[in-house]
């Protein structure tokens, strides 16, 4: 059976592989998987052909009997906080995230909020391939789309119950905030406002062509942004990706810290916060830093595969959770909801500031200080496979992690080694404390990889 549902829903090009033929049919089996009488939220970002696609998809729901109630131009969290708190049975939700701007998307989501777990996308693909939808009976078809009002205001109020207020207000903080020309600009302004917190927003108006920056929050692309935070003198600034769910930081001094290292500062605040220790989950992507950083609060990190939505389901069995995280700026906070949420990182980021006298790039100096190198090599994945375990095995009395690829774990360093999920590469990520320290252990693994390919 072909696939429809890639890591994070269904993506393509707006026109060329996401059509609304294709939106209608996924509309029906969505409708038929949920049934006759579910109520669903559906929700778009600013994307061009998102639009096109809510309505071919919500005419594919009324057939199979849904009630569809739509809530309009919202971020990714924000849709998912409405059906959580709200009397649904599920979503939809159309966006392409951090992709580039041709692409759209469509992604479904549970009765709690979070995307629908990899059984249910493959039974949804299964009603779909096999075409066992159920169109109900002319009289009862659903004849009605009702709006679903104030979902941003919602949503926002819903990050302050989490928060104290006053103590943020009171530092009359300034920010600044670059939602990428998407829904970002919607919650994030808002919720400044609510916090008195002063903001220069930079690529704040909706325009469906990201004119101003790539919908992916990284070091380049924020480059001019992070100049700006220097220059306003403000706290740091703030960069979410195209549907707001991942937050990318800017400190004071301009400089951009990756997902894994604001998460590292966020999980300490939040440990002291609430009085416990617990558990952080993030996959093996992300630096050990967190490990080294964390430990001394007596905060366990557990290792994932790479993605999001097993991240969530994971943290939703565990009840002695404390929050998890994916170096891309993804950082999830259960008490709000058990996904990634932008606004939310952003309003915990002004808490920490509050209860503190130092300044955010203070605080990031804090963090072990680790030498990054991320590169690629092209090879076939049986190729890949082999090499992984080689590796597994000339490094079998290291510390491993082998839920995907191999990670090994030395002592001030560590290399992930993974055969890529969507293309034929091998994916290389490493850190350690001295360029020595990293050209050495990246030397040996690389004189493994020779061995294998030459056999
Ligand atoms: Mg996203």
């Amino acid at each position: 059976m072909s696939r429809l549902f890639g890591t994070d829903g269904v993506r393509g090009v707006v026109n060329r592989e996401l059509t609304v033929d294709l939106a209608l049919k996924l509309g029906l089996a969505i409708g038929s998987y949920f049934g006759e009488g579910a109520k669903l939220l559906i929700g778009r970002d600013v994307r061009f052909g998102g639009e096109m696609l809510k309505h071919a998809i919500i005419a594919g729901l009324l057939s199979t009997g849904v009630r569809v109630y739509d809530a309009g131009l919202v971020p990714t969290p924000c849709l998912q906080y409405n059906i959580k708190v709200g009397d649904y049975d599920g979503g939809v939700m159309i966006t392409a995230s951090h992709n580039p701007p041709e692409y759209n998307g469509i992604k479904v989501i549970g009765s709690n909020g979070v995307e629908i777990p990899r059984e249910a996308e493959k039974e949804i693909e299964e009603i779909f391939f096999e075409g066992r939808v159920k169109p109900v009976t002319w009289s009862s078809v659903v004849n009605e789309v009702h709006k679903h009002p104030n979902a941003i205001e919602m949503y926002v109020n819903g990050i302050l119950e989490h928060i104290d207020v006053n103590k943020i207000k009171a530092k009359r903080f300034s920010i600044v905030v670059d939602p990428a020309n998407s829904v970002g600009t919607l919650s994030a302004t808002l919720l400044a406002r609510k916090l008195n917190v002063r903001i220069v927003t930079v690529n704040g108006n909706l325009d469906s062509a990201f004119p101003g920056r790539e919908p992916e929050p990284t070091v380049s692309s924020l480059k001019e942004t992070a100049e700006i935070v220097k220059s306003v003198n403000a706290n740091f600034g703030v960069g979410f990706d195209g549907d707001a769910d991942r937050a990318i930081f800017i400190d004071d001094k301009g400089r951009v810290h990756w997902g894994d290292r604001s998460a590292a500062i966020l999980c300490k605040f939040i440990a002291e916060k609430e009085k416990r220790k617990g558990r952080v989950y993030t996959g093996v992507s992300s630096s050990i830093l967190i490990e080294e950083y964390l430990k001394p609060y007596g905060v366990e990190i557990v290792w994932m595969k790479v993605g999001s939505v097993d991240i969530a389901h994971a943290m939703l069995k565990d009840p002695n959770i404390l929050c998890g995280f994916e170096e891309n700026g993804g950082f999830m906070y259960p008490k709000h909801q058990y996904v990634r949420d932008g606004s939310m990182t952003l309003a915990l980021m002004l808490e920490l500031l509050s209860s503190e006298r130092r300044k955010l790039s203070e605080l990031f100096d804090e963090l072990p200080q680790y030498i990054p190198l991320k590169t690629k090599i092209p090879m076939k994945r049986e190729d890949a496979l082999k090499v992984v375990e080689a590796l597994k095995e000339r490094y079998k009395n290291y510390r491993l992690i082998t839920i995907d690829g191999v990670k090994i774990m030395l002592e001030d360093s560590w290399i992930l080694v993974r055969p890529s999920g969507t293309e034929p590469v091998l994916r290389i990520m490493a850190e350690a404390k001295s360029e020595e320290k990293l050209k050495k252990l990246v030397d040996e693994v690389k004189s493994v990889i020779n061995e294998v390919l030459l056999k």
